[in-house]
């Protein structure tokens, strides 16, 4: 806390994951003696920059720009930009981090990273939007490549963004890296079921969890937070699975609709649009909008699929879900659940799945996106998406033996961190002191 005073998003990411590392600490001294969780809080780089751009009157903006390289001991630093006023270091940092452990679950051979920027996207033109990213761009192309650093998008990051920062790079690189950043579109490199991975996965992993106790989305009725690429594509799967979600929310306020929310009024509101999620009552008058987003958690439901941002569920909000019957909990986004919020879902023995467990799907997809631009060749949607179901089984399985292999079982918390943990830990310890 001393050494990174005020990051108080990176300090909670921290204690979650220590806390669930005890076990593996006191069965193996060895990582202690080689040091290994002080080298995995230090990132092994943290660059930030000066992103200047001229808005559509003719007036030079500034935004600052970051890019954690956090732990490249099993592959090059993958991990999403975020675009959102709110982004600062400990942010960042936190995100980066996560994204370390999460990666390593993931079974794939990549490591920890993450960015982006305090610039707000919204309200801004395309071409606004275009000349912030390419300046943007400009600087970080100077840290990342194919093999070294793979960017990817996230909260304000999507296929516009992802884009204009491709031909940016491939402007200022010459040729056609189109490794260099994953969420690409699918004419230029980009993979079939990117978009929907992270929502996919995320109903995936909580299936996995529900069918453990003989349960399942079937007839269920779910409350997702967001309205972005996460939350759209889990409700979608969450549809297809015979679920009814009845709730979904922007940073505004959240809508309620007893009937089942439409999908294809918000995907066009939100994807095509880009208009409030307050719209939506315009056209379903049935619906109910509510202003500000907390109480979507007092809607009754079984299962809850956080999707929006971190700390979105709190004591109140988990002992609310808890009071109304909720019996399974998938971040879909990352760490929207406190730490207080986590031990009341625990406690009251919700399934409960860790972000870095359950929305691995997107950057699990993500390294596909990357190995088919090695190859040169692009697999069918049904090849990712049977690929993805796989890594979320195995992602499930492997979280639900290292829980119990240290004590915990049924503890996805401390499963996913010890999963996650120890192929980096083993890198790290092969690699020597660096
Ligand atoms: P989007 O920008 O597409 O959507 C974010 C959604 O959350 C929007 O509905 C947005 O509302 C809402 N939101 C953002 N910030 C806040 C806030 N401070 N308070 C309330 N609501 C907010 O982002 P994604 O769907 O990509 O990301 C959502 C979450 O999932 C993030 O935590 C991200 O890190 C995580 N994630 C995303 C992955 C991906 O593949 N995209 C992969 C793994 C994790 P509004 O429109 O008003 O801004």
């Amino acid at each position: 806390v001393a050494r990174n005073p005020h990051e108080t998003e990176f300090h909670q990411a921290v204690k979650e994951i220590l806390e669930s590392l005890i076990p593996v600490i006191s069965k193996h001294p060895k990582y202690m003696k080689h040091g290994i969780l002080e080298r995995m809080v230090e990132p092994e780089r943290l660059i930030t920059f000066r992103v200047p751009w001229v808005d559509d009157q003719g007036n030079v903006r500034v935004n600052r720009g970051f890019r954690v390289q956090f732990n490249s001991a099993i592959g090059p630093y993958k991990g999403g930009l975020r675009f959102h006023p709110s982004v600062n270091a400990s942010i960042i940092k936190f995100l980066g981090f996560e994204q370390t452990f999460k990666n390593s679950l993931t079974g794939q051979p990549i490591g920890g990273g993450k960015g982006g920027s305090d610039f707000d996207p919204k309200g801004k033109s395309d071409s606004e939007v275009m000349r912030f990213t390419q300046s943007f761009m400009t600087e970080l192309s100077k840290y990342i490549g194919q093999d070294t650093d793979v960017p990817a998008g996230d909260i304000g990051v999507g296929g516009r963004e992802i884009g204009f920062m491709f031909g940016q790079y491939k402007r200022l690189h010459g040729g056609h890296e189109a490794g260099v950043l994953t969420g690409k579109g699918i004419g230029y490199g980009g993979s079939l079921a990117r978009t929907e991975a992270t929502g996919y996965g995320a109903v995936y992993f909580v299936n996995e969890m529900l069918n453990g106790k003989g349960l399942s989305f079937e007839g269920s009725t779910v409350v997702v937070s967001g309205s972005g690429n996460v939350a759209i594509y889990a409700i979608q799967k969450a549809h297809q699975l015979g679920a009814k979600v009845v709730a979904c929310s922007d940073s505004n306020g959240y809508i309620y609709d007893k009937d089942g929310i439409n999908l294809e009024t918000v995907q066009r509101l939100k994807e095509v649009e880009r208009k409030r999620i307050s719209e939506y009552v315009k056209e379903h008058p049935g619906a109910i909008y509510s202003e500000g987003c907390h109480n979507i958690w007092s809607i009754p439901c079984d299962i809850a699929l956080p999707c929006a941002t971190q700390n979105e569920i709190d004591e109140a909000s988990a002992k609310l879900l808890v009071a109304n019957g909720v019996k399974a909990v998938g971040e879909g986004a990352n760490m929207p659940s406190t730490l207080d919020a986590i031990d009341i879902f625990l406690n009251a023995g919700v399934l409960f799945g860790p972000a870095k467990a359950a929305n691995a799907g997107g950057v699990a997809v993500s390294a596909l996106e990357m190995s088919q631009n090695s190859m040169r060749y692009s697999w069918h949607f049904h090849e990712v998406d049977d690929k993805l179901h796989a890594i979320m089984k195995n992602i499930y399985r492997n979280s639900v033996q290292a829980a119990e292999e240290y004590g915990h079982p049924g503890n996805m918390v401390v499963g996913a961190n010890i999963a996650g943990f120890l192929k980096v830990a083993d890198a790290m310890l092969a690699h020597g002191v660096v």
